[in-house]
């Protein structure tokens, strides 16, 4: 996959790029990260990428003309790199009045081959960049930040942990939570008791017909306590859904 960043800023993405699983990925040459400052872009002589807003009003608005020509050329070069049967990328506009980010958005868009991601700044943009440029608009929660640049490592990371071969094990993605709709099982390690604080027997059991079991059931405990609106969108049995139903009122069930 291939990912460029639209930014004023370009050294907020240095250490993100650069460690953990991206760093890895990136190594390893499952992506190319690489980020383009639209202020070279600019064409006027102080090179100038916003400007008041037309009907008057505070803050400063994104021009139209740097964005669209650093995503054209963008565009182009990456054109020029991949077969011509490749297809066009995702442009992606981050912006809190955008979709909220879902796990269901990181794995779509894990699927694409190129990614571009706007970052914005002041009081907003050129609606024509919205209108005329873009493929998605995406928000990482109801707040605003300063800047898009935060926001949009937070999709990066979303997106790229799910490419064959960035984790270590490919498996550990497939229970995270809201992969299938449910918060994540709890999790324990060595040493099997810590203040005279247990781990719960089955894990310690070797019987991984029963260790499964438990974590569902942990998994669709856990999500009815924290978050039960997932729960009116996840498969689950009529089995389930009755236990479900008895458990909630046994506190010692959930261990
Ligand atoms: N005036 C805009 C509004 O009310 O919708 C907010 C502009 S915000 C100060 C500046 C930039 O930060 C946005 O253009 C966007 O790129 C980014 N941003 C802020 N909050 C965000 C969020 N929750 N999700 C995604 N991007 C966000």
């Amino acid at each position: 996959m291939r990912i460029d960043v639209l930014t004023l800023f370009p050294e907020m993405f240095e250490g993100v790029f650069g460690s953990s699983i991206l760093g890895k990925a990136r190594d390893r040459g499952k992506v190319s990260l690489a980020t383009v400052n639209f202020r070279d872009f600019a064409t006027n002589k102080h090179n100038t990428v916003d400007d008041t807003p037309y009907g008057g009003g505070g803050g400063m608005v994104l021009k139209p003309d740097p964005i669209f020509a650093a995503v054209e050329a963008v565009v182009e070069s990456a054109r020029q790199a991949a077969s011509p049967e490749a297809k066009p990328p995702r442009v992606i506009l981050m912006c809190p009045q955008g979709e909220p980010l879902s796990q269901a958005k990181a794995r779509e868009l894990a699927q694409e081959e190129h990614l571009v991601f706007i970052c914005g700044h002041y009081e907003g943009y050129d609606e024509r960049i919205r209108e005329f440029l873009i493929t998605d608009e995406l928000s990482i929660g109801d707040y605003v930040l300063t800047g898009g640049e935060l926001p949009a490592m937070v999709v990066i990371d979303a997106v790229v942990r799910l490419l064959p071969g960035v984790l270590g094990n490919d498996r550990s993605a497939l229970h995270d939570s809201f992969s299938d709709g449910l918060l994540e099982y709890p999790h324990y390690t060595r040493p099997p008791e810590f203040r005279g604080w247990k781990v719960p027997d089955v894990l310690l059991s070797g019987n991984h017909a029963e260790i499964d079991r438990w974590r569902r059931r942990q998994s669709l405990l856990r999500t009815a306590k924290r978050r039960p609106e997932l729960l009116e969108r996840a498969e689950l049995s009529d089995k389930e859904r009755d236990w479900l139903e008895q458990a909630k009122n046994r506190p010692d069930l959930e261990r």
